[in-house]
């Protein structure tokens, strides 16, 4: 189905001719600082459709070569390759918009665990027009540790189930994600304290998306 894009974005420049372009938050922090919690509170909320790359992921058939191949990548606490994960974002998304989980001309999309390097954020770039980033930062790493430990017992995660993983995923992510807050234009990013309780961070955020819901969305239907 080909989308009149004047008609999805009214006034909006226009991204890739013929495609659809996603008005997104992006989400970007280290592993265990939250992000989950929060996106799972955000999904919540009526206009917001919330994608996790983590998730995403999780879903493949694991007897599927996708999926063997993130299991391959994950349990080494590694990321996907970008093309495959871009390509892989490509085809979830256009399904979700096809099982009408995820409309376009009225929701905000939060992008949570992707991009996540700036070889994805410039993969990304034609696809998403991005309202804000949101920086969740929290420098105790030991916090977040405990964080993984806990959600290993809780969700079977295998890849949080290691010590030396998990410590590696953290390496990476000041290796090849922090440096998106360069990337991005400083009046797109803002950041969040989250050492502190999934309420008060749950707050933040919100005071960054609702004016943006309010201004670039019609009222989400209840
Ligand atoms: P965490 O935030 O704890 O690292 P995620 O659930 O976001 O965990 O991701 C789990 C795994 O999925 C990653 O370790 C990686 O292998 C893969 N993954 C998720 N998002 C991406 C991405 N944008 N690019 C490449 N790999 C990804």
């Amino acid at each position: 189905m080909k989308i009149d894009q004047k008609l999805l974005f009214p006034g909006k420049p226009l991204c890739v001719k013929d495609e659809p372009c996603y008005r997104s938050v992006v989400l970007v922090g280290p592993p265990g600082v939250g992000k989950g919690t929060q996106g799972k509170l955000l999904s919540h909320i009526p206009g917001i459709f919330h994608l996790s790359s983590g998730d995403m992921f999780r879903q493949l058939d694991e007897e599927s070569e996708l999926g063997q191949l993130f299991h391959h990548y994950a349990t080494h606490g590694e990321f996907v390759p970008d093309d495959i994960t871009l390509k892989t974002w490509q085809t979830y998304i256009r399904s979700k918009i096809d099982e009408e989980a995820y409309h376009p001309e009225t929701d905000l999309l939060v992008l949570d665990g992707i991009p996540r390097n700036i070889a994805q954020a410039d993969l990304l770039f034609p696809h998403i027009d991005i309202l804000k980033v949101l920086f969740m930062v929290c420098e105790d790493r030991e916090v977040m540790f405990q964080r993984i430990r806990g959600r290993a017992l809780k969700e079977h995660r295998r890849d949080d189930a290691d010590e030396l993983v998990a410590r590696y995923r953290w390496d990476l992510y000041k290796r090849d994600t922090e440096p998106l807050i360069d990337y991005y234009p400083q009046e797109l990013v803002r950041i969040i304290d989250a050492d502190n309780i999934p309420a008060h961070v749950l707050h933040q955020i919100l005071s960054v998306i609702v004016p943006i819901q309010k201004r670039c969305f019609s009222p989400p239907n209840i």
